[in-house]
C-alpha cells in the first residue's frame, strides 16, 4: 500500500536493525485518514472470506481493526493484555511473548464475544516473530471458531513470523513488508498491489 509506505519513509524512525518506531501515526498518535484507508484496503483483501468479526490486540491494533470493521460491517473485539477487574469470568487466554517488551503477557478475551459460528479476521499493527498473531489464533481455536485470515499493517519480512503463519496455511495480508532496517534505512519488499 503506497500511501502507508510513503508515511513510513517520511515518519518512521529506525531504532535498531530490528525495530521500527511509527508513533506519529500508528503506535501513539494516530492518523485517522490513513487508518481509514488501511481499513478500506483490508476490507477489500478479505471481502470474500466470510468474516463475521475482527479480533485484534490492545492497543495499537485497535485503530486499524475498527476501520476494517467499519468497511466490512462487522464488530471488533480486542484482546486485553492486562487483567481487568471487570473481566474475570469465562475468559479465553493465551500466552504471548512480546518482541518489543521482551516479556510474556497473558492476553484474554471474554468467551461471550466469540462463538463457534464466528469467522475471525485477525488484525495487528506489526508482524515480527508471529507470537501475537499465534496467541490470537489460539484464542479463536479455543472458542472453536474459524480464522478467515490475518491482516498486518507492517510486516518485518526479515523476521520469521510471516513465514510461520503462511506455512500454517493462514491467509496473511500485509500492507507493507519491510525487507530491511539496516543502516537506519527502511527498504520494502515489493509485493503486488491489489
Ligand atoms: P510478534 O508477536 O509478531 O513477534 O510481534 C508483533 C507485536 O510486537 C506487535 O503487536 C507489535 O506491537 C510489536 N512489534 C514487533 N515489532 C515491532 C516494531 O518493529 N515496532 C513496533 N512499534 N512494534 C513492534
Amino acid at each position: 500500500m503506497e500511501l502507508l509506505k510513503e508515511k513510513i519513509k517520511q515518519e518512521g524512525k529506525v531504532l535498531s536493525d530490528t525495530v521500527l518506531k511509527v508513533d506519529s501515526f500508528l503506535n501513539h498518535q494516530i492518523d485517522p485518514e490513513l487508518m481509514l484507508e488501511i481499513g478500506k484496503e483490508f476490507a477489500a483483501r478479505f471481502k470474500e472470506e466470510g468474516v463475521t468479526k475482527i479480533l485484534t490486540l490492545e492497543s495499537s491494533g485497535i485503530a486499524p481493526a475498527v476501520m476494517t470493521g467499519l468497511y466490512l460491517n462487522v464488530p471488533v473485539v480486542f484482546a486485553r493484555k492486562r487483567k481487568s477487574l471487570t473481566l474475570v469470568n469465562d475468559l479465553l487466554t493465551a500466552e504471548v511473548y512480546s518482541f518489543t517488551k521482551q516479556e510474556t503477557n497473558e492476553i484474554s478475551v471474554s468467551q461471550k464475544f466469540i462463538s463457534e459460528n464466528d469467522r475471525l479476521l485477525i488484525i495487528d499493527d506489526f508482524l515480527a516473530n508471529g507470537q501475537a498473531a499465534l496467541g490470537l489464533a489460539d484464542i479463536v481455536d479455543q472458542a472453536k471458531a474459524s480464522i478467515a485470515g490475518m491482516g498486518i499493517v507492517i510486516e518485518k519480512g526479515f523476521q520469521d513470523g510471516g513465514k510461520q503463519l503462511r506455512e500454517k496455511g493462514y491467509k496473511v495480508e500485509s500492507l507493507a513488508i519491510v525487507q530491511s532496517l539496516a543502516n537506519s534505512k527502511v527498504t520494502f519488499t515489493q509485493v503486488e498491489e491489489m
